[in-house]
């Protein structure tokens, strides 16, 4: 078991190995694309979406039996708006229905298995698919780096919820070398204690990334820290990437303070639907054209206008074996009107929200993210979880209502508690508390998180424990 989660730890890490031809045929294709006019990236859009609903139609389940009560042929699909032809699909059919949602033409053995929470409290287990969901997504981030002058090749920083392998741990050390050829250190977000802080600056400044890769709430940690002790910039940084939910602007500021780089953001989601990133002339979010297509909607499902905000439905094309088609993301955006400097013609989200980051403490005053902890590991045990809920209410406990499936024996139950304390590395406790439903009122967002701690306060204590401003180096 030890083994099988070291290796699904790897597979987070987005994009190192196997650098297939697909995923050089895919960069070379990107770093054209990206320069051509509206027209000719609809027409690629609309290529890509027969493609995809041609192999639906004939090897899905569900979107067979749909095409043949509607009559439909993925040749008649002209244009974008035809795709509205297609009813929505929700997180609930993806999780209730997945059998039929599954391509008949893709065999079990080339399906990777993913877990998902985004900010819904409803685990998600779905598949993507073997040798062309990776190589592909590789290569749009690869692009994305390009965006901010940084090669693959680079050396880089990651820093995510990563449980890593306890050999690694048993040396003291708190990041792990990923595929040395191409110098990516994979640092761990749960051990950033008071006493581990001066080590993993030590450890990054001796690495001299040219990248940072992050999730915005596990890096405003080490760079309060680096800005207490006014340790130098990074010399040879260009930019600190992060993803996984919202950059507040104040995080921005204090990262580009501290490490010496521009920040930059891109919202995805582990289903592949959408991928959007800020370029290097502003800061708002290019939606990918060659990605997916992506609707933002209103309640009645009509489109928005420019500027309305409605929530995000997209279909993603790099996943065949189960195609997420206008696929509900739950997160809310809306259509800029302004295009950007760049020269890029691709559509333009003005605002974004959702997203939100939930922070728990654990018993010795750490911040951490409630997401990397219950998502970061791809924990096969969610899968048999229908919806949770996390309650805190004193530092290094959390109580996890949990309504469950079938599937939720006390083993199960047993297995899941186990491996997010190994997760954190045994620093909080978790109690499993059964229910049958989550009540929350109707029209509210759901909240993952009822957080009674002051966890500003707590931020607040780790700043002051982390140094005084005048400190003396790490
Ligand atoms: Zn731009």
């Amino acid at each position: 078991m030890l083994k099988s989660r070291v290796q699904q730890v790897r597979s987070l890490i987005p994009a190192t190995v196997r650098y297939g031809p697909l995923y050089r045929r895919q960069l070379a294709f990107l770093m054209d694309s990206q320069w051509q006019d509206p027209a000719a990236l609809e027409a690629c859009q609309v290529q890509q979406l027969r493609s995809l609903l041609a192999d639906a139609f004939r090897n899905v389940p569900h979107y067979r039996e749909l095409s043949r009560q509607l009559s439909l042929r993925a040749e008649d699909f002209r244009e974008l708006a035809d795709l509205r032809q297609l009813p929505i699909l929700t997180r609930e059919d993806v999780r209730t229905r997945q059998e039929e949602l599954l391509s008949e033409k893709v065999p079990p053995s080339a399906r990777l298995r993913r877990y998902t929470g985004g900010t819904s409290g409803s685990p998600l287990g779905f598949v993507a698919e073997g040798g062309r969901t990776d190589p592909l997504e590789r290569a749009f981030v690869a692009r994305i780096w390009s965006w901010f002058g940084v090669r693959f090749e680079d050396p880089a920083v990651l820093l995510r919820g990563y449980a890593l392998s306890p050999r690694v741990l048993k040396s003291g050390t708190y990041w792990q070398r990923w595929y040395p050829e191409r110098n990516w250190f994979g640092f761990s977000s749960f051990l950033m204690t008071r006493e581990n802080l001066p080590k993993y600056a030590a450890k990054i400044r001796e690495i001299n990334p040219v990248l940072i890769s992050c999730v915005a709430s596990d890096l405003d940690l080490l760079a309060q820290f680096w800005l207490a002790r006014r340790l130098p910039p990074l010399p040879r940084l260009k930019a600190i990437h992060q993803s996984g939910m919202l950059m507040y602007p104040d995080q921005r500021e204090r990262f580009e303070a501290a490490f010496g780089a521009r920040a930059f953001s891109t919202y995805g989601q582990s289903e592949c639907t959408v991928l959007a990133s800020e370029c290097e002339c502003s800061t708002r979010y290019h939606v990918f054209p060659e990605y997916g297509i992506t609707e933002i909607l209103r309640h009645d499902g009509q489109p928005t206008a420019r500027g309305e905000v409605g929530e995000v439905v997209a279909t993603g094309f790099n996943n065949h074996a189960l195609p997420f088609i206008r696929y509900r993301t739950g997160d809310l955006a809306a259509w800029s009107a302004r295009p950007c400097q760049c020269g890029r013609k691709f559509p333009i989200l003005e605002s974004m929200e959702g997203r939100g980051q939930y922070m728990v403490v654990s018993e010795d005053g750490l911040v951490v993210s409630l997401n990397s902890i219950l998502y970061g590991s791809h924990l096969p045990e969610l899968k048999a979880i229908k919806r949770l809920q996390v309650h805190q209410e004193e530092p290094g406990r959390l109580r996890i209502l949990v309504v469950p499936t079938g599937e939720f024996t006390s083993e199960v139950e047993a297995d899941f508690v186990r491996a997010l304390w190994n997760v954190v590395d045994g620093r909080m406790n978790f109690q499993v508390q059964r229910v049958n439903e989550i009540p929350y009122r109707a029209g509210e967002k759901f909240k993952v998180l009822v957080q009674s701690l002051d966890v500003d306060w707590w931020a607040g204590y780790r700043r002051a424990a982390t140094g005084p401003p005048d400190g003396s180096g790490s």
